[in-house]
């Protein structure tokens, strides 16, 4: 919406202004209600003041969005689901996880989010990703809502039929919540092709249909071509972006990226392929430094070794006898480019200092908020291009948008036109940080991701009232 839309946009309804008890005179009156609504929750309170902070300027030039309390309404999880989740081991051992679904937001489209399974998954943890996905949502400009859900359940180690049976109890309760119109989960960090497939698979024998209630399928069960590589494809696709507005492009670029599941593989094939070199990898034991750089022939044993495997990144460096940096992060290792892509919070103050001094010029994050806020201070005083997850890594959600249009007209379409939808995607999505977030020659990324999502979630709930 442009900025002439704003002003006239009629959606100021009387009738639901509040009498001034609940608008919020400050930044900080709003942050303690949220901090006081949510105790303990420091995740949730993060993401919340990351997007207030972008925010306040808009809100106060428009009090519409203050009287209509739109803040308190937004930072409300529409409906939290929680659940047990009962299952037997290979031994016959009983175990109980729990599970969850947090249904955020739904006033642009059906909740759209995935199901992470990891011993770390909790509310806080939830409600932060589920939050942070309805403005990444937004911001691909598709129909879709914002959710996240999951459950404390550790995958490593455990065998495919301890995975199956899992993933069969925690979808006999989920699928009485979900649907191709309702909530449409996907994976996430724990949730690869391996627990999709068992989670349509018990979804579909429960409700006997077979439909786009889940994306991030395999070829064969009905998924989108691409969607495995989009969410890495896309985060180079909008570094890409960033690097030409200012002139520049990947060529030549030292690029390290931490992680080595799904988002880093890819965003490591397609920076070799747009000519970047790309030296590390890591996973939860440590990193590996080759300072030649991945080629395909390394991926390539990469993706065998941990989609296949499922072994660890130590072996990596065993077999191209390269630098294994025991219990570290790649953080301090030269580079132009910075990718994180393993999990949130890897990149901690020290970490972004690190960065800067060995000459780091952009940080763009492929998993969800990776950099604690003091890092992403550290970069912007600096300089540093800063692209935040909630735009850098939107590609994944998108081409799983696109998995459920495909689904919805029972069609597949080619790996190509996938690809170049998801281009244009990204480049929309890095024009509109650049229209709501551009000061003074400089584009703050984040100010423009936060708004440009902001202002669609805002106004589509104005338009719906009080729900
Ligand atoms: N988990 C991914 C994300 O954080 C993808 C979600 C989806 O495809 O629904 O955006």
């Amino acid at each position: 919406m442009t900025e002439e839309q704003l002003k006239s946009n009629t959606i100021d309804n009387p009738e639901l202004k509040t009498n001034g008890a609940v608008g919020y005179s400050s930044i900080d009156t709003f942050l303690k209600r949220v901090k006081e609504k949510n105790p303990g929750e420091i995740e949730f309170f993060e993401a919340v003041k990351e997007v207030i902070d972008s925010v306040w300027e808009l809100l106060e030039k428009h009090p519409r969005y203050l009287h209509t309390n739109i803040l308190e309404r937004l930072t409300e999880p529409e409906r939290v689901i929680m659940f047990r989740v009962p299952w037997t081991d290979d031994q016959g051992h009983v175990h109980i996880n729990r599970g969850y679904r947090v249904e955020f937001n739904s006033a642009i489209g059906p909740y759209k989010g995935g199901l992470r399974f990891h011993p770390s998954v909790n509310l806080d943890i939830l409600k932060f990703l589920a939050f942070e996905q309805t403005f990444k949502n937004s911001l691909t400009t598709l129909p879709i809502g914002g959710a996240k859900g999951g459950a404390d359940f550790d995958p490593k180690g455990k065998s495919d039929s301890e995975v199956m049976r899992f993933c069969q109890s925690f979808m006999t309760e989920l699928y009485r919540y979900i649907g191709p119109e309702t909530d449409i989960p996907a994976g996430d960090i724990g949730v690869g092709r391996r627990e999709i497939g068992y989670l349509f698979g018990q979804y579909k024998r429960l409700s006997n249909e077979f439909n786009g209630v889940m994306t991030g399928k395999s070829a064969e069960s009905g998924g989108s071509l691409l969607r495995p590589e989009a969410t890495g494809y896309g985060l180079v696709y909008f570094v890409s972006e960033m690097l030409q507005a200012q002139n520049q492009n990947l060529e030549g670029q030292t690029i390290t990226i931490s992680g080595s599941g799904n988002v880093a593989q890819f965003a490591a094939e397609k920076s070799i392929h747009l000519g970047g070199k790309v030296v590390s990898l890591s996973d939860s034991d440590g990193a590996i430094y080759d300072p030649e750089g991945l080629d395909e022939e390394k991926l390539a044993f990469v993706k065998h070794l941990k989609n296949e495997k499922r072994g660890r990144i130590r072996e990596y460096a065993q077999k191209y006898d390269v630098t294994y940096l025991e219990n570290q992060t790649p953080w301090n290792i030269s580079c132009d480019i910075a990718l994180p892509c393993a999990t949130e919070n890897e990149i901690g103050e020290q970490d972004a200092i690190a960065l800067v001094e060995n000459g780091c010029r952009c940080v763009a994050e492929g998993a969800n908020k990776p950099c604690q806020p003091k890092a992403v201070q550290v970069f912007l005083e600096n300089g540093l291009l800063f692209g935040p997850g909630k735009a850098a890594n939107a590609g994944g959600v998108a081409v799983s948008q696109l998995e459920m249009a495909q689904n919805s007209m029972h069609t597949q379409w080619s790996r190509s036109e996938v690809d170049t939808r998801l281009q244009e995607i990204m480049r929309n999505i890095h024009s509109k940080c650049i229209t709501h977030g551009e000061a003074g020659g400089n584009i703050n990324y984040i100010k423009g991701a936060n708004i440009a999502g902001f202002i669609k979630v805002a106004d589509a709930m104005l338009q719906q009232g009080l729900v």
